[in-house]
This record gives structure tokens, C-alpha cells and sequence, in this order.
């Protein structure tokens, strides 16, 4: 029978190999890298596995002088790399698919703290790499320096050869390489690398040239090439001089890859860009080249897929985070289960793995990271050992997820949630300004609960303990959620905030008041002492709704944890755009009844700034009344065992929640030991 998402199963070939569908893993970065080849290559083996029919590495140093420290890319620096990246392709190899590797050469963008080698650019210019701000210069790059650097990328692209890569890339893009750096209108070098864009692509076509021809006889040379940097004419334009670059290389690569820069750019979450984003740009590449295209947009969407391919502006699918939250998403198209495909939400969890320099992490695939140190796979579990009934009480992430994962070990579970609705926080913040798509999360799981006949879930059923024990159950999760605290207590301040809610002060509001739609009038005063996205987000739904607002931090800048997730500059351009005051570096000192009172985090210097209403963004507090009420039957043998996870345990972020329910799932009727290490370590000695 003939499917119409056949063509996206098509063999194509890219040079000298074919890629036997039109999935491509583009690179990315994990947080694995050189420190954890193992981690990484079983990550990359699921997606295989999963039927995408490329898989790429993230960037690769090809040399010392480009030290992507504190970060952990790869590394081919020299031979002694080869085995470890030869593990990845092999991994990748084994089911079937082409292994691709990103080789880099980054010039200012390398912080060599680790190796302490002066990098080269252009020009002497600053350092950027590692915090953006890095305390130093580039040295500028001599004729010979070039040429240097030229014979590196070819040893290394001789070592991604020999450890096995079908796809070797040359890398311009991100504003990250050489490559791409050089191709600056700002590059006025007098010789032949700068002035006019001939000279400025230069180096890009010679890199080109050098891996052509010492791999391509049987290595498909691509070329990862940034096509707008959204800064206007001070950068790249996708309708200034790139096309002008893509007429010059059009068939020199076997493959085009092509998006755009910065990474924040290229991606953008679901708060600020939909589906299909980059389309705008790319979409002129196909009619200079005859080579295929691969282009990324977040598509998680199969007709979306069909249609970018149908309508001729890509050839393949290029995915990083549709295939990070479901590596399995090609083989879910293949065999039309469309409703099993668990969509990227576009938070940008699984960046904070590069930026936060830990292995990635997923708020949809609680396995993402998890493939070799603790052996999970997203698609399978393991079967239940026991014929035990659990009862969970509370359907949010962690909730869901615990039930969900157990039903699919076989286990009889009962869900109970006091809501009407599934889906707890996430329920809720879905509704919030931008952040409709996390509603996936909810979506995913109770789809697949609806599938499993041995999970019997109960809405609008709040249980007390007695109720717990009255329904029988011996094995009991709580997944009971937090509250946000309306005392001012939080990350700056260990006591009450003076005179909150006190009768004629400031009326004070949280999180959770508006999200069940009390929203107040006037001036209000967001204060944000959590520092992630619901500060920025509530001042967004407060601005919207014709209020005065003003969004007071402790940290040094506004929605701060944001900077990893790559949205801050985008949070800062919309809250000023809707006329919020921002005022970071200053604590909530007190509330009188027509202002509140701050003082700056360093000098204590006091600020007085009217009000009508206060929103208070500080902490949470663990709804875990009912695991304690719960303590007493444990110990006197009424029930077998009971667990508290997710927000209830430790509130965090909505990654966590799903990771502690899906740990749980996976842990119940094992016997574990605290004392000792759950998963396994890469060492090297
Ligand atoms: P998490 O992120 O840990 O999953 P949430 O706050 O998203 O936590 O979800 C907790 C869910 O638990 C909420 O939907 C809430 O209505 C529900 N809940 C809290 N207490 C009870 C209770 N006693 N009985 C049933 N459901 C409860
Ligand atoms: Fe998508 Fe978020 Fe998972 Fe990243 S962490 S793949 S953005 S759901």
C-alpha cells in the first residue's frame, strides 16, 4: 500500500554515499562530547535506531587553537581521538544509518582556556568563546596562518575518514567558525582573505576544496552554512550576499545545510518562533544548487515534513530537537502512528545540557541522556515483575508520567487527580503567553494512557489519606505538585517580606492566582526571585492585559536562568516592546499600602516604587501533606510502599517532573540502594 509520506522515505544520495531516507539528524550539541563518547554514542544509536537515516556528531575541534572549553564538544586533535569518535559512527552504523561529523575551526569564538593557545581570527579580535566575555584577543591570522590551519582541518577530516563518517562537514555557520567569520563585511584584511566577497569566501571554498579532496572519494563533503543573522545589512542577509555565496560554492558541496545564525536564532523556542520558521530564509538555496538540501524548523509535524519537501525547498528533514524529544519519530511516521510521535515542546531543556556543560536532557524523553549510563531506551521498558496495583494521586508531569511509564511495564495503575483537567503546571502555563506548545507534554501522555487498558485514571477526585487507604492500594506515588509562596521568602531573602498582605497594604498575588485568572489592575510590581521564565512571562500577561508593569529582579539581569535556554535576548526585546520597566539587582524590602520598598542587591540602597499590586515569582512549596499523612499507615504495614516525586518532592523545572515520574515508574519493585551510584560513569582511568 502506498503511503503519501512514502517520499520521505526515498534513498537519496549525497557525493559518493546515499542516505536511505530523508531524516537527518543535524549536528548537535550534548553535553557529551569528548568527556563522554559512550553517553554519546548511545544517544546517537536510539536515533539511528529510530530511523533517522543521517546521524551527525556536534561540532568537532580540529586542532588545539580551537579550544571550545568549558564547553564539551568533540575533539579530533590527533589520533589518540580516533577511537572514541570511531565508537559514535560505529554505533550509528549499526542500524543502518550515515554517520556525519561537524568539523570546526573556531576563531574568536574558541576560549582556550583549556589549552591556552592563542586562537586565530581575522583580526586580533576579543574572545567570546565560554562566556561571551572572555578576558582577551585572538592573534590575527598570518597568510601562513591559514594555510595552518587549512592542513589541520584536512588531518582531522582524514581522522573522521578512518573513524568511519560518510559526511564530513565544513563548518560556516552560527557565527561560530572561521569559516563563517571570515565571510564578515567587517573582514577589510588587505591580502586576498578580505575586501571584496570573492576574497572573503575564500578560505570557505579552500576548506571545501582541501576536504573534497582528501576524503571525498568516499566522504560526502557538506557544507553547514548560516543564510541570515537577523542583524540587518551589519551581517549575513538571505537576501543580500548569501545567495551571492551560494552561487559561488553551488556544487562545490556534496550536501547544503543551511539556516540561521546565531544559535539562538537557528533555535528559537516555541515561546517566540512556530514550526516551519526558517522556511523565509532558506527557501532561495534550492534554485542555485543542484545539490540536495537539508534545513531545520523544528517539524515535528509529518504533513509539515511532506510539505517543505513537496514544495521543493528541502530534500531531507534536518532535525536536532524533533529528533532529541523522539528519536523514534521516522519509524512513527513510517508505520502512520502519528498520535505516538511525542512533538518537541521547544523549551530548550536539551540546549541547557551544552550550556550548563551536563549531558542533555529532554522535557518530553525523560530517556535523553540516560541511553548508556543507566541503560534507558525511549521506546521500550522494562515488564513488570509483579502483579501489584499502584495507585497515583495527582496528574501533572511527574503524575502522568509515573503512570504512563507503568502501564506500559504492564502494571494495573490508578491515577487520581482533584482537577478536572490533566496536566497540573503544565495545564496551567500552557495557557500562558507563548507557551501553548508545552501543552505536548500533557497531550502525549494522556493519549497513550488512553491506550493502556490496565491504567484507570480518575478526574476531579482529591484524596485524603483515608481516602488513599479506603481505596486499597498498597503501592502509593504522590505527584501532588507545589504551590508558590505569597511571603516573599525565596533565593534573596530568608524571611517574610514586611507587612505582605497585611489589611490595607499592597494586595499581593502569585503565580498560581494568576493562572486561575486573578489578574490585578493598575501598577503592578512583578518580582522575580526564580529567575526563569515565569517572571518574564506573567510581566508579559500583565502587560497584555493594560496593566502598568514593572518587573524587579535580584539577579544582575532580567529572566536570568534564560540565558541557557538561549531566550533572554528575546524576553528582553518583547517586555520592552510592551513598555514593562525592568529593574534588575534589587530586592523586595518591604510593602506599604500604596508602593513597595526595594533596595539594591549590592550597595542596600533603598528605591520606593508605587504600586497597586505585587506578584510575587519567589519559590515554591512541596504539596507533600498527604505523603506525610501517609507516614504513619507506611510504618504500621497498611500499605507496602509510597513514594513522593516531582514538585512535591523538590519542585523544579517540568523536565524534572517527567524525569522523577519516569525514574519512579522504572525503580518500583526494584530494591534500591541509596548508598550507592544509580548509573554508571565514563572514566578514564
Ligand atoms: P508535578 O509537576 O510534580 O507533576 P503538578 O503541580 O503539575 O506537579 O501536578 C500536581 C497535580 O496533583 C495537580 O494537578 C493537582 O491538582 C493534583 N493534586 C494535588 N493534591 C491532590 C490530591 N490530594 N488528590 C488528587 N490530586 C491532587
Ligand atoms: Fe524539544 Fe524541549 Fe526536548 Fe529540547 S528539551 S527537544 S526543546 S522538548
Amino acid at each position: 500500500m502506498t503511503s503519501p509520506f512514502d517520499l520521505l522515505f526515498q534513498p537519496l544520495r549525497i557525493g559518493p554515499v546515499t542516505a536511505p531516507n530523508r531524516f537527518y539528524q543535524v549536528p548537535h550539541c550534548n553535553g557529551f562530547g569528548h568527556r563522554q563518547p559512550r553517553g554519546q554514542a548511545a544517544m546517537r544509536a536510539v536515533k539511528a535506531e529510530g530511523g533517522w537515516g543521517v546521524v551527525c556528531t556536534e561540532e568537532v575541534e580540529i586542532h588545539h587553537t580551537t579550544d571550545l572549553s568549558p564547553f564539551f564538544e568533540g575533539r579530533l586533535w590527533d589520533d589518540a581521538d580516533i577511537p572514541a569518535y570511531a565508537l559514535i559512527a560505529d554505533s550509528i552504523h549499526k542500524h543502518g544509518s550515515l554517520a556525519g561529523i561537524e568539523l570546526t575551526y573556531n576563531g574568536h569564538t574558541a576560549s582556550n582556556l583549556y589549552s591556552r593557545a592563542a586562537a586565530f581570527s581575522y583580526r586580533s579580535m576579543s574572545v567570546a568563546g565560554g562566556s561571551g566575555f572572555e578576558p582577551g584577543q585572538t592573534r590575527a591570522a598570518t597568510k601562513d596562518d591559514f594555510k595552518s590551519i587549512r592542513k589541520w582541518h584536512r588531518a582531522a577530516a582524514l581522522r573522521a575518514k578512518q573513524a568511519g563518517y560518510d559526511i564530513v562537514y565544513v563548518y560556516a555557520a552560527h557565527g561560530l567558525s572561521l569559516g563563517f567569520q571570515l565571510l564578515s563585511k567587517h573582514n577589510n584584511r588587505p591580502d586576498e582573505y578580505g575586501g571584496a566577497l570573492e576574497n572573503r569566501v575564500r578560505f570557505l571554498r579552500e576548506l571545501l576544496e582541501d576536504t573534497k579532496d582528501a576524503v571525498g572519494d568516499t566522504c560526502a563533503v557538506a557544507l553547514r552554512f548560516a543564510v541570515d543573522e537577523l542583524i540587518g545589512d551589519e551581517g549575513m542577509t538571505y537576501d543580500g550576499e548569501a545567495p551571492e555565496i551560494v552561487k559561488m560554492l553551488a556544487e562545490l558541496p556534496d550536501l547544503w545545510d543551511v539556516n540561521i545564525a546565531k544559535w539562538s536564532n537557528d533555535s528559537s523556542t516555541s515561546r517566540f518562533e512556530k514550526q516551519g520558521a526558517q522556511e523565509k530564509y532558506i527557501s532561495f538555496v534550492k534554485g542555485l544548487t543542484t545539490k540536495p538540501i537539508v534545513g531545520v524548523g523544528r517539524y515535528t509535524s509529518p504533513e509539515a515534513m511532506l510539505s517543505v519537501v513537496q514544495r521543493g525547498l528541502v530534500d531531507f528533514i534536518g532535525a536536532a530537537r524533533p529528533s532529541i524529544a523522539d528519536p523514534f519519530l521516522p519509524t512513527k511516521i513510517k508505520e502512520e502512528r502519528f498520535e505516538d510521535i511525542r512533538e518537541c515542546i521547544g523549551c530548550n531543556i536539551c540546549v541547557t545540557g551544552d550550556t550548563r556543560f551536563v549531558p542533555i536532557r529532554c522535557t518530553q524523553n525523560p530517556s535523553m541522556g540516560e541511553e548508556w549510563r543507566r541503560g534507558w531506551h525511549p521506546e521500550t521498558i522494562a515488564p513488570k515483575k509483579s502483579e501489584k496495583e499502584i495507585l497515583i494521586v495527582g496528574a501533572g508531569p511527574a503524575g502522568l508520567e509515573a503512570a504512563r511509564a507503568l502501564g506500559q511495564r504492564g502494571y494495573r495503575v490508578i491515577l487520581t487527580e482533584a482537577g478536572r483537567e490533566f496536566g497540573g503546571r503544565v495545564h496551567r502555563e500552557s495557557q500562558l503567553p507563548g507557551l501553548s506548545e508545552w501543552r505536548r507534554v500533557v497531550d502525549w501522555r494522556v493519549t497513550q494512557i488512553e491506550k493502556l487498558p490496565n491504567i484507570f485514571p480518575y478526574l476531579g477526585s482529591p484524596m485524603s489519606a483515608a481516602d488513599v487507604l479506603e481505596a486499597g492500594a498498597r503501592d502509593i506515588i504522590i505527584a501532588t505538585g507545589a504551590t508558590w509562596r505569597r511571603d516573599g521568602i525565596g533565593r534573596s531573602r530568608q524571611t517574610e517580606t514586611r507587612f505582605l498582605g497585611e489589611n490595607g497594604f499592597l494586595p499581593v498575588f502569585t503565580p498560581d492566582d494568576l493562572m486561575s485568572g486573578k489578574l490585578p489592575t493598575g501598577r503592578v510590581l512583578v518580582y522575580d526571585d526564580d529567575h526563569y521564565y515565569m517572571g518574564g512571562v506573567l510581566a508579559e500577561l500583565l502587560a497584555q492585559n493594560d496593566c502598568q508593569v514593572t518587573l524587579v529582579t535580584p539577579a544582575p539581569t532580567i529572566s536570568s536562568w534564560t540565558e541557557y535556554t538561549l531566550e533572554q535576548d528575546r524576553i528582553y526585546k518583547r517586555l520592552l516592546a510592551l513598555g514593562v520597566t525592568l529593574i534588575p539587582y534589587h530586592v523586595l524590602a518591604s510593602a506599604s499600602p500604596e508602593a513597595a520598598t526595594v533596595h539594591h542587591a549590592i550597595t542596600s540602597a533603598e528605591q520606593t516604587l508605587p504600586a497597586d499590586a505585587l506578584v510575587l515569582v519567589t519559590e515554591r512549596t512541596p504539596n507533600d501533606a498527604l505523603f506525610r499523612d501517609l507516614q504513619p499507615a507506611l510504618a504500621e504495614g497498611r500499605i507496602d510502599s509510597l513514594r513522593l516525586i516531582g514538585d512535591a518532592e523538590a519542585p523544579n523545572i517540568i523536565a524534572q517532573a517527567v524525569f522523577s515520574g519516569h525514574l519512579a515508574a522504572r525503580e518500583f519493585d526494584e530494591i534500591i540502594n541509596p548508598d550507592v551510584t544509580p548509573f554508571q560513569r565514563e572514566r578514564t582511568l
